[in-house]
């Protein structure tokens, strides 16, 4: 098998993934700033990160994968100036902020169940972290890379990058980054026109603030993932992931953080998943134009011709690799659903069958079944490209499908052959792939319930026990699930 490889937005290469300690890997991701829904835009990335998390451990690694969640401290606008999100809207809807926090924080974790997300194994919140961002803040400040200015504490950006180059995750020089920075004004606190916040003073009337070496305030945007990172996973760890949009700002404050507090950069790997746009523009809270997942799941929205399942929706954003744009549309939407029955019907097909007895083995046939098989792992290591394993699934469906119409017998390939098709396919499709059964809505629930009342009316009719067998049969019919005995003796359900 091939070796892992990801592409490194840190070195702009695909790099051997090597981990710190070998067989283990820490991965943090930053997770949802939880004052409104999720929308679909935030799940592409949270999707990408939990198939690269599924794969990791497939590879038999052990993952502690971190996922905060960013409960305090964002900001109106990309300025450090304002009220944060969750007053703000606390505000607004007469509530704690801490309920806010509570409301999305379930509706994300239900959202993320709905499309079969793993949770992380550690989801750390920012305000139950506030003690060691005020330790970093300290640190920062005494090893001279910041200023205080009145209760609110600055990260000297122009002062690091004298020693470190501050835009290295975009490779972009300081001269470049000053460009795009309005001059400072009169009234403004901070020396140089990049530095950020690590700590902001609290007004009065605030309603999130904590007691600080520098008065009552609130932590900056940045400081929760390097102080959390470094509590979860240590001063130096694996991977450390996000949407692109985070690059350019966070993710190169974080790495600036980091070093200007323990001198080290924190993560030896950085992923960045591309965005999912919306009629070609980037899909934001803030431009109005995310749609909910459960707009999605109902049809509920003027730009949906219909609903579509969680796992049409997971399956759509597989389709394209993580580092491509993903342009949401119905057309693709309702491709995915066609893509996807197709996919899983050949997959209920290839578990149902068995092999028998060795026939006359097609050297090319079973070539082409080891080889395409032998693709998955290898696109997944190819910087986990899903969509080309896809394809190779793709490729297999008619071999599979000849299985079922008896022009092709399984015995035309080796039972090895059999054996690694059957269970990569399941392997992909179901642990890795984290795809569940694709009737609309129900997320594998309703496949689970069928399946076992199909096995109990098999076992009825082994004992002769027809009442109970017809009973099963006529009852969920009248419910609308029709059972069809098939010739090969398998019993499939379809929703009449
Ligand atoms: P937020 O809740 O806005 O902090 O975003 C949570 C995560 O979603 C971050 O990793 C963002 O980079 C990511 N994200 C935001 N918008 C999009 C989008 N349109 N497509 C993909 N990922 C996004
Ligand atoms: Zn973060």
């Amino acid at each position: 098998m091939s070796a892992l490889k990801i592409y490194n937005s840190l070195s702009r290469t695909k790099e051997v993934f090597t981990p710190i300690t070998p067989g283990y890997v820490g991965m943090y991701v930053c997770g949802p700033t939880v004052y409104s829904d999720v929308h679909l835009g935030n799940c592409r990335t949270f999707i990408s990160f939990d198939i690269i998390y599924r794969y990791l451990k497939y590879l038999g690694y052990k993952v502690r994968y971190v996922r905060n969640i960013t409960d305090a401290g964002h900001l109106e606008g990309d300025r450090d100036e304002g009220d944060d999100k969750f007053s703000k809207k606390a505000r607004l809807e007469q509530v704690e902020p801490m309920e806010i926090v509570q409301k999305y924080t379930l509706g994300f974790h239900e959202v993320m169940r709905l499309f079969n997300n793993q949770p992380p194994s550690i989801e750390p919140t920012a305000t139950g972290h506030i003690s060691e961002q005020i330790e970093m803040v300290k640190q920062i400040l005494a090893n001279g890379y910041a200023y205080e200015v009145d209760g609110t504490v600055y990260f000297d950006v122009e002062k690091y990058d004298r020693e470190k180059p501050y835009g290295i995750l975009t490779n972009r020089k300081m001269e470049d980054l000053l460009e795009g920075t309005r001059e400072l004004g009169g009234q403004d606190e901070k020396r140089g026109r990049l530095d950020f916040a690590l700590w902001i003073k609290a007004k009065p009337e605030h309603l999130m603030q904590w007691p600080s070496p520098w008065g009552m305030g609130f932590p900056g945007w940045h400081i929760e993932c390097s102080a959390m990172s470094e509590k979860y996973l240590g001063k130096q760890f694996d991977i450390h992931g996000g949407g692109m949009d985070l690059a350019a700002t966070h993710h190169t404050n974080e790495i600036a953080q980091s070093q200007a507090c323990f001198h080290v950069s924190p993560a030896n790997y950085w992923i960045h998943t591309n965005m999912l746009t919306v009629n070609g523009a980037r899909m934001s809270k803030s431009a109005g134009n995310g749609f909910l997942p459960h707009e999605l799941f109902t049809g509920n929205h003027p730009l949906l011709e219909k609903a579509y399942a969680p796992m049409t929706v997971r399956f759509f954003m597989l389709q394209t690799h993580y580092r491509s744009t993903l342009d949401f549309s119905n057309e693709a939407l309702q491709a995915a659903e066609k893509g996807l029955k197709r996919l899983w019907d050949a997959y209920e097909i290839v578990e149902s069958l068995e092999y028998g007895v060795q026939d006359l083995v097609d050297e090319a046939l079973d070539q082409k079944c080891n080889d395409l098989v032998t693709e998955f792992d290898n696109s997944m290591n190819d910087d986990f490209n899903t969509a080309k394993v896809l394809a190779a699934m793709f490729e297999l469906v008619p071999v599979i499908n000849s299985f079922k119409t008896q022009q092709l017998s399984v015995g035309n390939i080796r039972p090895e052959t059999f054996e690694r098709l059957k269970q990569q396919f399941r392997v992909y499709l179901t642990d890795i792939f984290g795809l569940t059964s694709v009737k609309e809505g129900d997320n594998g629930l309703l496949d689970g319930v069928l399946e076992l009342l199909i096995q109990i009316r098999k076992e009825a009719r082994a004992r002769k026990d027809f009442a109970t067998s017809d009973k099963i049969r006529n009852e969920l019919q009248q419910k609308g699930v029709i059972l069809k005995d098939n010739k090969d003796g398998s019993v499939t359900w379809e929703v009449a």
